[in-house]
């Protein structure tokens, strides 16, 4: 039965309420009236639950649609002004005992190159994306209790926090790694990291155990209740996600929301964020083989449901998309991107040979990251770098009820345009960095609160002084 606080599988991800959603949706999907209450309901930015979230993505009125564009713009706008943090993925073992029919890292995958970076190996990818710019890493990795133990990954996180080379360091390192026991998650959360990542992959219990036939991922409880460990276990930044195109869209729209519906009201905190990855084509994975591909504009109607349904919670996107799809879907709600991102195990000390192939997919948006920040400041955002957030406890619903209270405005923007000029001034090419210059000197007099306007000022200037990591 669907109880939202229950802590099983599937209590919170029911399947029937799923589908009775999913009927209530069809039938209302033009609905004019039941459409234009969601929407006004939505313009109060608290939110809306998953039954009005999907009527909202179903409705084929539109003049309607239009709004719910129009209402995600301006809610990421309020809620994000115009910034866009930036991050990198970094692969450190493709080894995998899993059997997921969509990844190349499949046990049964014999001809992908299997790889496992050393902590030395480890040190030289972390200096490679320091001399890029990045200051916030997604860890990678396979589920293989034998090449990859907790332990490894602890090992891994103590290294890329270590090193610091010239003006770099990575600041904060969150981690993308397979559902496990409380216990690991405490070790991670001791170890420092932002925020744990684990993408659902689908929330249809019986497609799920289809996709996942082996290994220790194909318990659905198991990988379902993951953040819910995670969050007893201490960690309360998490970061859920589906990987569309494996299962019926619509259903794993509404199970997205409901695990966020869940997490906020069973431990108290929605999650930090909601990554929105599309299925890719890679070493022995044909994208076509999976029927369930959506489109680009359902794509960005997703996104913007999304942000209009979640106000608060940031949207993730990867190169997996390119670069026209991001361009549009950063309007729509998305704050955080990857750039410059290799997929290889080693991928940023050097490319791979064809034969020697270790990439979880194929990238679209092959840009580099300076690239990819020259980009953002043309479109009119501030490329951020900021880590400060966790550094100063603003996690889990501390950072939430700033969020939701306006507050956190005054340590974003400023702390946004801070690590764009050390980007600019340590990383950037000449054209960039002119652009970006201007562009700070615009933001900064926007900056309402005199007191916060003129200290970030002077922190700029001790910046291009030669003094780092300067945040509110
Ligand atoms: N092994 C961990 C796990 O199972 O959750 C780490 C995740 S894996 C390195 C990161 C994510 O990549 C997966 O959760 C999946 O959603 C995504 N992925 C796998 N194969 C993909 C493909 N062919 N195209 C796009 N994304 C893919």
């Amino acid at each position: 039965m669907y109880n939202v606080m229950s802590s099983h599988a599937e209590d919170f991800i029911n399947n029937e309420e799923i589908l009775e959603t999913l009927k209530y949706a069809e039938e209302n999907k033009h609905n004019e009236k039941l459409i234009t209450e969601i929407i006004e309901k939505a313009k109060l930015r608290k939110g809306l639950s998953h039954r009005e979230a999907m009527v909202l993505l179903d409705c084929d009125i539109e003049e309607k649609n239009q709004e719910i564009y129009a209402l995600a713009k301006q809610i990421k706008l309020d809620f994000y002004g115009n910034r866009i943090v930036m991050f990198a993925p970094l692969y450190l073992s493709n080894y995998c005992v899993n059997g997921c029919e969509y990844c190349p890292y499949h046990a049964k995958n014999k001809h992908i190159a299997r790889k496992k970076l050393s902590q030395e190996e480890i040190r030289k990818e972390v200096i490679a994306l320091q001399d890029m710019g990045h200051k916030r890493l997604a860890l990678e990795a396979g589920e293989d209790p034998v090449n990859n133990p907790i332990e490894y990954i602890l090992e891994s996180i103590k290294t890329i926090y270590s090193i610091k080379h010239k003006n770099g360091a990575i600041r904060r390192v969150n981690v993308n790694i397979a559902a496990t026991t409380v216990e690991n998650y405490r070790k991670l959360k001791e170890a420092g990291i932002g925020t744990y990542i684990l993408f659902q992959e689908t929330y249809n219990k019986e497609q799920y155990e289809k996709l996942h036939p082996t290994g220790p991922k194909s318990d659905y409880n198991y990988h379902t209740e993951a953040m819910d460990r995670a969050m007893d276990g201490g960690i309360d930044d998490v970061g859920i996600g589906v990987l569309f195109g494996l299962n019926l869209y619509r259903y794993d729209f509404v199970g997205l929301l409901m695990h966020a519906e869940h997490l906020e009201q069973a431990k108290g905190c929605g999650p930090h964020t909601i990554s929105v990855p599309r299925l890719r084509r890679a070493d022995d994975i044909d994208p076509d083989v999976f029927d369930n591909g959506i489109t680009d504009e359902m794509f960005e109607k997703i996104v913007a449901c999304i942000r209009v349904a979640v106000p608060y919670t940031g949207m993730i996107i990867s190169t997996r998309e390119s670069k026209e799809t991001r361009e549009k879907v950063l309007e729509m709600g998305v704050s955080q991107i990857s750039g410059g991102s290799r997929t290889s195990v080693g991928g940023y000390v050097e490319e791979e040979p064809e034969e020697e192939n270790s990439a979880q997919f194929d990238v679209s948006d092959n840009r580099t990251l300076d690239e990819v920040v020259g980009w953002l400041i043309d479109l009119g955002y501030v490329p951020s770098f900021c880590t400060a957030c966790y550094r100063e406890g603003r996690t889990g619903d501390r950072f939430m009820s700033l969020l939701k209270s306006g507050q956190i405005q005054n340590c974003c923007h400023p702390n946004a345009l801070m690590t764009l000029n050390e980007y600019l001034d340590d990383y950037a090419s000449d054209k960039v960095k002119a652009a970006g210059k201007k562009m700070i000197e615009a933001e900064l007099e926007k900056i309402p609160n005199p007191k916060v306007k003129e200290t970030a000022k002077k922190y700029i200037n001790s910046i291009d002084a030669g003094e780092r990591d300067f945040r509110f």
